[in-house]
């Protein structure tokens, strides 16, 4: 085997995974990151105030079905049991999240049993709607207007800026009520939390002597002449300058502050009304809740349209945007010697464990073609 020289751009999940794969192949890897620690937007990190294990970039729980991408993480990093649950306070009070059979009861003070709300919510859902276009259309047809108003249309404002009337039914799941108490968030096989973090479990996933890691530090094209190949995992608009314009993000911003104790007695509580101006506050110290802290952190939680400066955090995807896209997926599809990958460089919102599964799928499919001499492709997983 010849040895290559390999760059990967971002040290987050998906330049971690590749560098190694390709460093356990006996390839020589350099990874940058602009930033100052690696991990990307699963970074955590311990608060000096408190001590407390913080999700810097938000809330990030590990969920999967995919067996060999618990086995991986498993390799690098302890997970302990952590089963999310999410509150929302609306009208004045706390309800369960997911709409579930309690939120149904507790919203219309009653005490119906599932076939009951179930013949409830068909009474009052709009089935003259037969195959809902939009958002709101989606949660009319499916919850009715009552438990829409209190629990989605805020909300979903909020988060996206824009009316739910402008955004795609798809945004909202078929059938977004469940006519049970089961509140669990995530149904998936294998769940939990990284004992020490995120940023513990990718500093390990990197500690290989192949590897040669190099933080804050920017990539710039001219640096991939120097290399065989490049994976690049930042915005992929990013890396043709924004000659075509920019592709639409929202972003966040996180209000910190500390208490003493407990602040809200779960990890995330969803704000719907449309006169509070966040959507969640997060308290971290629940995220772990095998640790014991005498303070408490928290994030309140704004979005907003992505600036230029911004970090980019959810793709848009609306109609304009997919029009660019297509336009700079020709572009990269054109640039060779440059795989884009995870969810920057595919303009994708990817979980943690999808992000984990593509970048193993890509790292095989680039030693397959090392190995037969063929030429690896802009996309191992195209953005359309
Ligand atoms: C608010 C939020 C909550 C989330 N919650 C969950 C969750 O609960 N569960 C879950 O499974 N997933 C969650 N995710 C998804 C998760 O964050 C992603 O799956 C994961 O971060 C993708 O990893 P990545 O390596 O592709 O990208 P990133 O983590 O974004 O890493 C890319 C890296 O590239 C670097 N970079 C970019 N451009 C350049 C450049 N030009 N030069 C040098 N470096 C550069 C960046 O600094 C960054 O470190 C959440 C995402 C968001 C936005």
């Amino acid at each position: 085997m010849t040895e290559l020289n390999l760059l990967m751009v971002g040290a987050g999940l998906s330049g971690a995974v590749i560098g190694r794969m390709m460093a356990e192949a006996g390839h020589k890897v350099t990874i940058l990151d602009e930033r100052d620690h690696v991990a990307g937007n699963c970074h955590t990190e311990r608060d000096a105030e408190t001590g407390v294990l913080v999700h810097i970039y938000g809330p990030h729980i590990f969920h999967t079905d995919d067996a060999e991408v618990w086995e991986y993480v498993n390799r690098f990093e302890t997970f302990l049991p952590y089963n999310h649950r999410v509150k929302t306070t609306s009208q004045g009070q706390v309800f369960s999240l997911p709409i579930n059979l309690h939120t149904i009861n507790q919203y219309y003070g009653k005490t119906m049993r599932p076939d009951e709300a179930r013949a409830h919510i068909a009474e009052i859902a709009d089935t003259s709607i037969e195959t809902p276009q939009t958002f709101e259309e989606q949660a009319l047809r499916f919850v009715g207007p009552d438990l829409y108003e209190a629990f989605l249309k805020g909300y979903t404002m909020k988060q996206w800026g824009v009316s739910p009337t402008d955004l795609p039914a798809s945004i909202l799941k078929r059938l977004p009520v469940r006519f049970n108490y089961d509140d669990h968030y995530f149904f998936h096989q294998f769940k939990g939390m990284p004992q020490d973090g995120y940023t513990a479990m990718v500093e390990r996933i990197l500690d290989h002597p192949g590897i040669d890691l190099r933080l804050g530090q920017r990539f710039s094209r001219e640096m991939a002449e120097r290399f065989d190949h490049v994976f690049y995992s930042g915005p992929l608009d990013g890396y043709f300058d924004y000659a075509l314009g920019r592709l639409g993000y929202r972003t966040l911003d996180f209000e910190k502050f500390t208490e003493i104790g407990d602040y809200q007695g779960c990890a995330v509580m969803n704000y719907g009304d449309p006169d509070v101006p966040y959507t969640r506050i997060t308290e971290h110290k629940h995220f772990a809740p095998w640790e014991d802290h005498e303070g408490t952190v928290c994030y309140r939680e704004y979005s907003r349209a992505c600036g230029a400066d911004d970090i980019p955090y959810y793709p848009i995807r609306l109609m304009g945007e997919m029009e660019m896209l297509g336009r700079y997926v020709e572009h990269a599809n054109q640039e060779g010697g440059v795989t884009f990958v995870g969810r920057l460089g595919t303009y994708r919102y990817l979980d943690m464990d999808v992000t984990i599964r593509e970048a193993l799928d890509t790292g095989r499919a680039f030693l397959k073609h090392a190995a037969d001499g063929t030429q690896m492709p802009a996309f191992s997983k195209p953005p359309l």
